[in-house]
């Protein structure tokens, strides 16, 4: 094996997998212990990247269980690629599968939505009146975007009237191409916010930003377009040393940004959008006009969870994440339950790559719990995202809870150079990636 194989299939080469060690990944799952005999019952919420990578993974490590994943979802979304959709790199059905084909035997969907959660009596009820009884509950619902909370903003907007909003799937995603197109054809003002609550991916809407402007530059021409970016936060990216070299990139390409602004509404008929900023304890009120406005909504748990008493009390009051164990996604009041993926209450991990360093923590803390002993994995906030900054470049950011930078590649690749092998990573690899996770085989 050479020394780029090992690293990439390293504990830490979610991405990296895809192009070293995919083949070994897809091969097979490394040879496994002996499965634990049980009869627990465990009910997953939410047949994701977080639902249907955990579900294949217990699979394999149980026999006996009673594995129920209850979603009323029939299409699996591949969200990572609808960045990529949404700058017309690829089709709408890239990001798009249907979500039976990647449960495997062994497993019940239900297929409907989650309705209500008592934890006390450990029980889920469903849309359709079923009720659910667990031993063990897995909740990975992903998260809602709350596109009520911007003013004259409907989603039957997109893709007209120079708007944009790719987090709401992929026809909208290919929506949003058709408005940007047209900005990167005609110029004028395109405008890219992010919303002030926690978020999937928060890289995306800077991923947006740099492609659109790539495209613009090619396309309309450098002085018939001006690119804005506009956030609540006093920061392009939590992670201060990728955020100095976004700002550094955006400073050289000319993108203007307005910090802590948040949007609160869009009048369409005369495209201007109106945020509310912040100094320091003033807040004002600030109108930008746009050709072209990227919109991506506040994020919250869904009610279901918001509803049951699993959220944190005291953090994220307005956002209603789970208030669970930042190493061991276990409840922090019902040990039997666990939190996987968006929905966790943890501070750093809305991404599928997270997903991937989250969902062997569960299982081993899960087994073990059935083994009656005490699970010893810990997941330490691994994020990442392949900042995509033009066609073709990419950086390839990884971090931890504690904003340390942890590149898959030490001495290969550079994480804050724009090189064309990370753009691979996110345009190729990262799919492949993706799909050997939901497999439970990464
Ligand atoms: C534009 C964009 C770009 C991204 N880019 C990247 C990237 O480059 N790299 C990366 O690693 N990550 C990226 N991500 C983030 C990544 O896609 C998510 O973090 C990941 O999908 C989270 O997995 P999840 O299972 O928690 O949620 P999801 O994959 O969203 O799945 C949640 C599931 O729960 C279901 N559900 C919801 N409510 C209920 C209910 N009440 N009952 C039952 N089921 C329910 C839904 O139908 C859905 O199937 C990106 C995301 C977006 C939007």
């Amino acid at each position: 094996m050479s020394d780029f194989t090992n690293m990439a299939t390293s504990r830490r080469a979610f991405i990296g997998l895809g192009m070293a060690g995919m083949a070994a990944a897809l091969a097979g799952s490394p040879a496994q212990a002996a499965k634990v005999a049980t009869k627990a019952r465990i009910v997953i919420i939410g047949a994701g990247a977080a639902g249907t990578a955990i579900a294949n993974r217990l699979v394999d490590r149980l026999d006996g269980a009673e594995i129920t994943l209850v979603d009323g979802r029939k299409q699996h979304l591949y969200q990572p690629g609808l960045s990529l959709v949404a700058a017309g790199l690829k089709p709408a059905d890239y990001v798009t599968s249907q979500t039976a084909d990647w449960l495997p035997a062994g497993v019940s969907l239900v297929a409907e939505r989650a309705a209500a959660i008592d934890p006390e009596a450990k029980t889920v009820s469903t849309e359709g009146g079923q009720t659910l009884a667990y031993d063990y509950l897995i909740v990975a619902p992903g998260l809602v975007l709350d596109y009520d909370a911007i003013e004259g903003f409907s989603l039957d907007m997109v893709g007209q009237n120079g708007i944009g909003s790719l987090y709401a799937g992929a026809d909208y995603a290919a929506k949003t191409w058709e408005a940007a197109q047209k900005f990167t054809e005609e110029g004028g003002v395109g405008l890219v916010m992010r919303p002030e609550t926690e978020m999937k991916c928060a890289g995306a809407p800077l991923k947006h930003t740099f492609l659109i402007d790539d495209i613009a530059s090619r396309g309309v021409g450098s002085g018939k377009y001006e690119m804005h970016y506009a956030a609540p936060q006093g920061a392009l990216f939590g992670v201060p040393i990728v955020a100095e070299k976004v700002r550094m990139l955006f400073e050289e390409r000319g993108i203007e940004t307005h910090m802590q602004h948040t949007l609160k509404s869009v009048d369409p008929g005369q495209k201007r959008a109106t945020f509310e900023k912040k100094t320091g304890d003033a807040v004002s009120t600030v109108e930008l006009p746009y050709d072209y406005l990227h919109v991506i909504p506040p994020q919250r748990a869904p009610d279901v969870i918001r509803e049951s008493g699993l959220s944190w009390g005291d953090k994220w009051v307005d956002q209603g994440w789970v208030e669970c164990d930042p190493q061991t996604m276990r409840h922090l009041r019902y040990p039997e339950i666990f939190a996987l993926g968006d929905v966790a209450g943890v501070p750093k991990g809305k991404t599928a790559a997270s997903v991937k360093f989250q969902v062997p923590v569960v299982e081993d803390h899960l087994v073990a719990a059935i083994e009656g002993k005490e699970g010893t994995a810990t997941y330490d906030g691994y994020t990442s995202c392949p900042l995509i900054t033009r066609v073709g470049r990419a950086m390839l950011i990884e971090f931890d809870y504690k904003n340390n930078l942890v590149p898959s590649f030490p001495g290969v690749i550079a994480p804050m150079e724009e090189l064309w092998i990370s753009w691979l990573m996110k345009e190729v690899a990262l799919k492949a990636t993706y799909n050997a996770m939901l497999r439970g085989k990464a």
